[in-house]
């Protein structure tokens, strides 16, 4: 599979660059940036044959079979239609888009062209949260009641540029991590949280944006989930609990980039260490794109995994500026 790289990112360079070079076949053509200059730097840096400014470039002028699109939020729109109308397979970045309306316009494209839409939502993809889901689903939780989720951070000083002050570019941390523990929940429970209460806020290292959120969302089966997402925490640890009617898992540190942390499960019968698959997030990725563009399987998360995360995350934001309880709306999914 040929790539074209649509942005010339920090999350291409720290972790897709070598997970689409890790898989058997596979192999990145161009990269476009919106700064020659840059782009240039960038490919010669990273060993990509060619870059370009030109969006044109990358979808009709060399012969890429997929695009994996990580600039800024506001640009994941309109450069996956344009890819997705010249017939390529679409690897997009979290947020899928600015907002809910934009990314169901995104599915019914690719819908419309037949070609794969993923969202790179990475923990999905952690052995540890598949072992957790499993586990979920043994039914050794019993019934699950709620679930607890820990993932304030302190945001890299590399990473502290648009996020913190541009809104435009979709800056926040609820855009930023709020869809990624919309994504997990989703996918430990199989059903789509359906109320919000929130509150925001803009702390030491917001400028326009919201830094820290905490919020509460219920679920159709009854499940209460608390978040707490946050930049500006240095010391705080990340983690998940799900907590069940027969037994309780404790998760920490798994609310990360890298295949680490501890999973405990406690039963009525003790407490033990769960094992889990240390393979890498983001190559299971784009293996599991790379299926779905063969017709062999699914992407790990799907065009429709992305409308409903960044939903979410919408009715997470509208209930924080409002103050009110929010009916999370998924754009008709
Ligand atoms: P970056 O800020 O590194 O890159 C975004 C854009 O900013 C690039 O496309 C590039 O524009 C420009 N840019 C990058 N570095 C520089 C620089 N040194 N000087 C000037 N411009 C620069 O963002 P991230 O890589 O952190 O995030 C990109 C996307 O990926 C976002 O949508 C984000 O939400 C998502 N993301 C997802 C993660 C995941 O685990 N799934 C983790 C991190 C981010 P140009 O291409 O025009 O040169």
């Amino acid at each position: 599979m040929k790539w074209g790289l649509i942005g010339a990112s920090t999350i291409a360079s720290e972790h897709m660059i070598g997970a689409i070079r890790a898989q058997s076949g596979h192999e990145i053509v161009t990269v476009l940036s919106s700064d020659p200059v840059r782009g240039k730097e960038y490919a010669a840096k990273h060993g990509i044959p060619t870059s370009t400014s030109e969006l044109d470039d990358v979808l009709n002028g060399s012969n890429v079979d997929a695009v994996y699109i990580s600039t800024t939020n506001e640009k994941h729109l309109p450069q996956a239609l344009a890819a997705i109308k010249a017939g390529k397979h679409v690897m997009c970045e979290k947020p899928l888009a600015m907002s809910v309306t934009d990314a169901v316009t995104m599915v019914r494209a690719a819908e419309a062209a037949s070609v794969t839409l993923a969202t790179n939502h990475h923990l999905r993809n952690a052995g540890s949260h598949m072992a957790i889901r499993d586990l979920i689903h043994s039914g050794r939780l019993g019934q699950v009641l709620s679930i607890r989720i820990f993932h304030a951070v302190m945001l890299p000083a590399h990473l502290q540029g648009w996020r913190i002050d541009n809104p435009l570019a979709g800056g926040g941390v609820i855009p930023d991590i709020v869809v990624h523990d919309a994504d997990t929940v989703r996918f430990y429970l199989d059903e789509d949280p359906s109320d919000v209460v929130a509150v925001e806020r803009s702390g030491a290292m917001g400028q326009g944006v919201e830094d820290s959120v905490m919020s509460v969302w219920t679920t159709p089966s009854g499940v209460t989930v608390q978040t707490h997402e946050s930049f500006t925490h240095p010391f705080a640890g990340s983690g998940i609990e799900v907590h069940g009617t027969a037994g309780s898992v404790i998760a920490r540190n798994v609310m990360t980039q890298q295949p680490v942390g501890e999973v405990l499960l406690r039963t009525a019968d003790g407490e033990e260490q769960l094992a889990f698959s240390t393979h890498n997030l983001y190559q299971r990725s784009v293996a599991k794109f790379a299926e779905a563009v063969a017709g062999t399987g699914e992407p790990a998360a799907t065009g429709i995994d992305g409308v409903k995360s960044l939903a979410v995350a919408e009715a997470v934001k509208a209930a924080a500026t409002t103050g009110q309880q929010t009916t999370v709306d998924y754009g008709g999914f």
